[in-house]
């Protein structure tokens, strides 16, 4: 697969292991800081972490308007994982003011499974995979409602945990922290177009 570079935004959370889990797949990652950085990109994964500093960091180094620009004219991928797919989230309803890239047309719940049931893991049926993926939820999001032109491909129960909208992937679980690199490979053909 060495024909598509990811950056992994590297300024929060667990960007590490997004980048061993590309490089599995032969894949290039390099971080990204700063809006030079975007370079040379198909595709860009948002790590988990703590969206709001992800969001107000990434506002303060030019990268929100940067990977803004490049998604909206159709350059760049991208795929948030848990705070990752709360920073390009539309709507969150609770945190209107919560700084972000605000491009996918889904709506966001912050820590929806509350303090009781912070964590948790389940094997989860994916469209596209023909078995189980088994996902990682840790003070997870879920996904509230979802426009039109967005493809759902996975819930937990009645929640929205895995969506897709042209080249925007929202995930509210974590991937990278599996030895399971199928939802990176899903992301490495979206990338590369
Ligand atoms: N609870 C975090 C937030 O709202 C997300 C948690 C995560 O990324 N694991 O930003």
């Amino acid at each position: 697969m060495g024909d598509v570079k990811i950056g992994v935004l590297a300024i929060q959370g667990d960007f590490r292991e997004h980048k061993q889990m590309l490089e599995s797949l032969g894949v290039e990652a390099p971080e990204v800081r700063l809006p030079k950085h975007l370079e040379g990109l198909s595709g860009l994964i948002v790590p988990g972490g703590e969206s709001t500093t992800i969001g107000m960091l990434a506002r303060e180094y030019g990268l929100e308007s940067a990977v803004r620009e490049r998604v909206q004219e159709g350059s760049l991928a991208v795929w948030g994982t848990c705070a990752g797919a709360i920073w390009i989230a539309k709507d969150i309803p609770q945190y209107p003011q919560q700084p972000r890239l605000g491009l996918m047309d889904i709506s966001v719940q912050r820590n929806a499974y509350g303090r009781q049931v912070d964590s948790f893991e389940e094997d989860l049926e994916v469209k596209g995979l023909d078995r189980p993926f088994h996902a990682f939820f840790i003070r997870a999001p879920v996904i509230l409602e979802v426009g039109q032109g967005v493809e759902v491909l996975s819930k937990h129960g009645d929640e929205i945990i895995l969506a897709r909208q042209n080249h925007l992937l929202a995930g509210t679980f974590h991937p990278e922290l599996t030895r399971d690199a199928r939802i990176h490979q899903l992301f490495t053909q979206m990338a590369r177009g």
